[in-house]
């Protein structure tokens, strides 16, 4: 039997003879079930229809793996690589054998990981393919929908390989992670944030979200918990969750100029009634 898998969010649930009721994550209120009713799907139905995993290199050490066509919310698993072992983080839920076939050439895969429950993806596929070890959040390991013995849980900072450290951010869940990874960008750090920080399409700012399909922001005191969290770090380049946009240089004073002025909005200190 294979694993039910959510149409609209793409993580994985136990292969059971009839699929659960209802995805747990999406019922929540930062996700959405469609109108129509909820879908589930399997690898093979996916496959059936045409999609198939993409792979690329982004620059030296890391690589990405997505589907194309994307998958459910369509982000793109990134694939940290160090000398000691690889980190596989935030896995679409589409994967196939070439995309196992790429890790392998590429080292294999020590652990796999996801920035929150949204993105919770094909990890168990992941963890059996190479016995990696599958490392979330503690709180936000009940959301786990396929739940695995491989599971470790982690919180406040979790050094994971070489220069790849788990950052607790908090926000958009309380689980909520980024990777700094120091050798990025060219040594100059780079932070991998999925949703945890947004980087918006003209390249040159963030944002936050509590729900981003429900449009629902996040409060002032989670904002400046996210900054808190990655100060220690240096770091000049931001991937969110997709393919683009990236945020490629000044990523640290773009975030501290982002989010004060985010919060100048949650507050009201903006015009809005047309004064300049
Ligand atoms: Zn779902
Ligand atoms: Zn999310």
């Amino acid at each position: 039997m294979p694993a039910w898998i959510c149409a609209t969010c793409g993580n994985h649930y136990p292969d059971t003879g009839e699929p659960p009721p209802a995805c747990v994550i999406c019922a929540d209120e930062r996700q959405w079930v469609p109108s129509s009713g909820q879908r589930w799907t399997t690898l093979a139905d996916l496959s059936a229809a045409g999609h198939r995993s993409d792979v690329r290199e982004i620059e030296p050490g890391l690589t990405g793996i997505g589907a194309d066509p994307p998958v459910a919310i369509g982000q793109r698993g990134l694939l940290v690589r160090t000398g000691e072992g690889n980190l596989l983080w935030d896995p679409p839920g589409f994967l196939d054998e070439a995309a196992v076939s790429a890790v392998r050439e590429a080292g294999g895969l020590r652990a796999v990981t996801a920035s929150h429950p949204h993105f919770y993806g094909s990890m168990v596929e992941w963890s059996r393919a190479f016995g990696a070890e599958i490392l979330l959040a503690d709180a936000d390991a009940g959301w786990l929908t396929r739940p695995e013995a491989a599971v470790t849980t982690w919180s406040g900072t979790l050094p994971v390989l070489p220069g790849v450290t788990l950052v607790q951010c908090g926000g958009h869940f309380p689980g909520s992670a980024v990777v700094h990874w120091a050798d990025g960008a060219d040594g100059g750090g780079a932070l991998l944030t999925g949703d945890t920080i947004f980087v918006t399409p003209g390249e040159d700012r963030v944002t936050f979200v509590w729900s981003a399909p429900n449009r629902l922001p996040l409060p002032e005191r989670a904002v400046r918990g996210v900054i808190d969290a990655v100060r220690p770090y240096p770091f000049e380049r931001i991937y969110g969750g997709w393919w683009t946009p990236v945020l490629r240089r000044d990523a640290r004073q773009v975030l501290a100029a982002s989010a004060e002025r985010y919060i100048e909005f949650l507050r009201g200190e903006v015009p809005v009634d047309g004064g300049g």
